[in-house]
């Protein structure tokens, strides 16, 4: 795996849970969904109910689940978390839902792959915290309601493109997790490596947070790897020459780019003159699955400006291949 994929990977397991914010003061940047979010708890909790279901989109490791934790954290209650594809009939999800206790949380991560059967418990559960059973067969079937405690649905996806019009309708409260800046970035690197009691200077903090390519969770998986090499290599502190040094050796460059992404820019140019090319003739060409291409690779590298999605489909820009060394065709004939 790369090592920069902001998907979660075994070795963020470990260390995850102490570098998780547990209540919205400490949880760095997406201050529009952060101020939102606080208003929505105060006036849930000065009626003394629930807070509505919330939805949180955008690219792996942005925060979404940590989200979801501060939000039960501060309503007091407890969270249950579950995933799109664990739950494949509709009697598993309606065996949780009447498991839940008055109020608490139901974190769905990939709630975009609940199937049809199971989504469509979710929609009385939703708006009328009710399950319709169906007892006996054939003739003689009926169905009865079956009241639940009020909960909080908290729905977690990468692609809420992918979501049903009636699920999303039911969500109350809905949020775009952005890239974070670099200086977000590196207020999380420098409170991360406190936690981990690593030693780290200010500008070591920036040109990791500047190779993190927006994205906290891969903030915290270079500072590990770095503050290897520095332990290793060096005397345990993270200069920005120690940190510089070590992305390198991992071949994360400056702008936060590994191999794949190179790959994709410079097939983009070698293969299809710069662009445009469809998503799937793309993802053909760099042999990755078009989904991952568009929800995993794509955002960090549109987000900066490296691509652009165009109707006649992917371009290279000028920055792309300013960035890779290479004349572009616009460069020679301007
Ligand atoms: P997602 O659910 O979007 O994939 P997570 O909530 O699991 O992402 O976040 C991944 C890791 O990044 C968390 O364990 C946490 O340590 C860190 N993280 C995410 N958002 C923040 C933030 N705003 N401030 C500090 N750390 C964060």
């Amino acid at each position: 795996r790369r090592i920069i994929t902001a998907e979660e990977l075994e070795e963020d397991i470990k260390t995850e849970p102490s570098l998780r914010p547990q209540t919205l003061n400490e949880y760095i940047g997406q201050e529009k969904a952060k101020a939102n979010l606080k208003i929505y708890i105060e006036a849930a909790k000065q009626r003394g109910d629930v807070l509505d279901h919330v939805l949180f989109y955008g690219p792996p490791g942005l925060g979404k689940t940590t989200l979801a934790g501060i939000i039960a954290n501060e309503m007091g209650v407890n969270m249950k978390i579950t995933s799109g594809p664990a739950i494949e009939k509709p009697g598993e999800m309606a065996a949780i839902l009447n498991n839940l206790q008055e109020g608490d949380v139901l974190f769905v991560d990939e709630i975009h792959r609940l199937n049809r059967q199971v989504e469509e418990v979710l929609y009385p559960a939703m708006e009328d915290y009710c399950i319709d059973i169906m007892i006996g067969k054939g003739a003689a079937a009926r169905s009865i309601r079956l009241d639940l405690p009020k909960f909080t649905l908290v729905g977690a996806t990468t692609r809420a493109g992918l979501l049903t019009a009636p699920l999303r309708d039911r969500f109350g409260v809905v949020h775009h997790l952005e890239f974070y800046t670099e200086e977000e970035l590196k207020v999380i690197i420098i409170h991360s490596a406190k936690v981990l009691g690593v030693e780290i200077e200010d500008k070591g903090a920036m040109e990791l947070a500047r190779r993190s390519r927006g994205t906290p969770r891969l903030a915290n998986r270079l500072l590990k790897r770095v503050r290897d090499f520095a332990q290793v290599k060096y005397d345990g502190r993270i200069t920005e020459d120690v940190a510089s040094f070590a992305l390198d050796l991992l071949e994360v460059d400056r702008y936060g780019l590994d191999q794949t992404d190179r790959l994709i820019l410079t097939t983009l140019i070698d293969k299809f003159a710069g662009g445009p090319a469809g998503l799937d003739t793309l993802s053909a060409a760099i042999g990755e699955d078009s989904g991952t291409l568009e929800d995993v690779y794509e955002p960090y590298l549109i987000k900066n400006g490296f691509i652009l999605r165009t109707p006649r489909g992917r371009m290279v820009t000028e920055l792309a291949y300013h960035h890779l060394g290479i004349c572009s065709p616009g460069g020679i004939s301007g």
